[in-house]
């Protein structure tokens, strides 16, 4: 049952918040919908879910127009295509996956036009067998520089989706290593705060390492069906 399982992943997240010595209110929760039926989303903003993740634009745009009525809002955590940002920023609060200074300027732009100022986070490559997506470490802080020259777009930190490892411990690492990027980037500038790290099989090692956002899609709603 959803309900159950909602709790039992927000007791896994305050136990590993206190391993940690973390306060469990800085961790959000952000349910990953992609594939899910509109009802199971409703069923989740109806007990208390807030924050729903979506990896495609043109999906999430249905399910975003036809699920109203709540105080809910939406994450892009998946690619983003240039040809797709005029979409998303209309749509998402937060953008996980900024990797291009390409990427930056046009989002930039589109949200200029709609006078909004489009939250978004950094997706970091961590290496080199990991997914095709993400910015390498050494062009962090030139895309950073540019962001924070450009008026309708606000970085608020990092994020990674690291290769997948049987045993979470294999992870830790890769969560490590960006929670040490967000720390050291930190000192030059501040606004360098929120880390989305970790899924449904690795989140409490991850906030173990220090996540403010996890990712969290099978575990909340079982199987994806494609
Ligand atoms: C699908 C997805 C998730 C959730 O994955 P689960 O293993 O189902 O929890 C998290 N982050 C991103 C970027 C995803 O695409």
């Amino acid at each position: 049952m959803l309900s159950s399982r909602i709790s039992s992943i927000f007791k896994k997240m305050t136990y590993a918040a206190f391993r940690a010595g973390r306060n469990p209110e800085e961790i959000k929760l952000i349910a990953v919908t992609k594939s899910q039926p509109d009802d199971k989303i409703i069923e989740a903003a109806d007990l208390g879910l807030r924050i729903f993740g979506e990896n495609r634009v043109q999906e999430a745009k249905g399910k975003i127009e036809r699920i109203k009525g709540f105080n809910i809002e939406w994450h892009m955590i998946g690619h983003l295509q240039t040809n797709k940002v005029k979409e998303a920023v209309k749509l998402f609060t937060l953008i996980h996956s900024l990797d291009s200074e390409k990427l930056a300027i046009s989002i930039n732009n589109e949200a200029e036009k709609i006078n909004k100022v489009q939250r978004v986070l950094i997706q970091v490559k961590l290496s080199n067998e990991e997914s095709k997506y993400g910015i390498e470490e050494t062009k962090l802080d030139r895309l950073i520089q540019l962001c924070s020259n450009l008026k309708n777009i606000k970085v608020e930190g990092l994020m990674t989706i690291p290769p997948y490892f049987e045993n979470p411990e294999d992870v830790r690492p890769y969560f490590r290593r960006l929670r040490e990027l967000r720390d050291f980037l930190s000192n030059k500038y501040p606004f360098i705060k929120e880390l989305s790290m970790g899924m449904s099989h690795d989140f409490e090692v991850a906030i173990e390492e220090g996540a403010t956002m996890v990712r969290i899609g099978t575990a909340l709603f079982g199987q994806r069906i494609k």
